[in-house]
């Protein structure tokens, strides 16, 4: 029996071991592919209730790993955020979607009313120079700051001190807008989301998915949606999948909607076609 322990023990500690050397190359990885420009962002497009127009654009990053090929958040943000590497990574996806942006409100007659969204990682609100980094971002690829939103999630917007509130001051002031992202999710109360100066909240996935078989995910996404609107705020339903899905939210009235029932994440080039099909009616 004490062999198995120690057997039991070493096969752990291997595991571990494989682990920390995987998230080890992983970190090399990423730093030898932000010179090499591997890291791009993906549009994921968010449709209008109201007239079911296309409404903005949700920038998520993508890898493109010379070896191991494209790879998706989930292979790159954990890593990223160990390593302190998220801050950097942010910001080239927030620089590139807003190159883009900024470009087709350029090109197209009236895609100067959409909106592009880009993630926030939560140890970003505390950096001393993000607002500086932001308003340069913003300077340089010519984007109107009102057709920007920053994603914060839930659990991030309860974890505010001096330096964040300093940074969410000065980004509402170069006319910035915010989004809380998966609300739901982080237990956050009904006075912290009053507090926090953001003009959309997004209801995560999780409850969106289970809304039509499930009732407390339903009720959970009735509440949000009213919790958001009696703030003044959009409500985005994220992850609709199914028309039930879709016929349950317009009659909740949620304003906006993104989801694999819509679009997919998808390329530049793919995004820029449905801006310019939009232009042209
Ligand atoms: P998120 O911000 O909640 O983004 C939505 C995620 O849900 C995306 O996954 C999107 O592809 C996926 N999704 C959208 N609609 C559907 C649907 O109908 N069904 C299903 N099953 N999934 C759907 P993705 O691109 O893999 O990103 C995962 C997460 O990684 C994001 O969740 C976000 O938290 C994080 N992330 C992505 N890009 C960035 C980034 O540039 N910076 C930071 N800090 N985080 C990022
Ligand atoms: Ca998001
Ligand atoms: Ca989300
Ligand atoms: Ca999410």
């Amino acid at each position: 029996a004490k062999e198995q322990g120690v057997n039991k023990f070493k096969v752990f500690n291997k595991t571990m071991h494989e682990k920390a050397l995987q998230s080890l190359l992983i970190e090399t990885e990423i730093r030898q592919g932000i010179p090499e420009n591997e890291f791009f962002p993906y549009f994921q497009p968010v449709y209008s209730m109201q007239n079911r127009n296309l409404a903005g654009f949700e920038a998520l990053v993508r890898w493109n790993h010379p070896e191991r090929g494209f790879l998706t958040p989930d292979q790159i943000i954990p890593v990223a955020e160990e390593t302190g590497l998220i801050v950097e990574l942010d910001r080239i996806i927030l620089f590139e979607a807003c190159r883009f942006m900024s470009a087709w409100i350029r090109l197209y007659p009236n895609a100067n009313d959409l909106f592009l969204t880009v993630n926030l990682s939560p140890s970003q609100l505390s950096k001393p120079d993000l607002a500086e980094a932001i308003e340069t971002i913003v300077q340089e690829t010519k984007i109107p700051a009102d057709n920007l939103k920053l994603e914060i999630t839930e659990s991030a917007i309860m974890e505010r001190n001096a330096a964040s509130s300093l940074n969410l001051k000065k980004i509402g002031e170069m006319g910035i807008r915010l989004a809380v992202d998966d609300f739901g999710t982080g237990y956050s109360s009904l006075a912290q989301l009053q507090r926090f100066p953001a003009s959309t909240v997004k209801i995560d996935r999780s409850f969106v998915s289970h809304m039509a078989s499930d009732h407390e995910s339903l009720e959970i996404v009735r509440a949000v949606n009213a919790l958001g609107h009696s703030l003044s705020m959009d409500v985005i339903a994220e992850g609709v999948e199914t028309r039930e899905q879709l016929i349950l939210l317009k009659d909740i009235g949620c304003d906006y909607v993104q989801g694999y029932y819509f679009d997919k994440p998808q390329t530049n080039e793919d995004a820029e076609k449905l801006v310019k099909m939009r232009s042209e009616g």
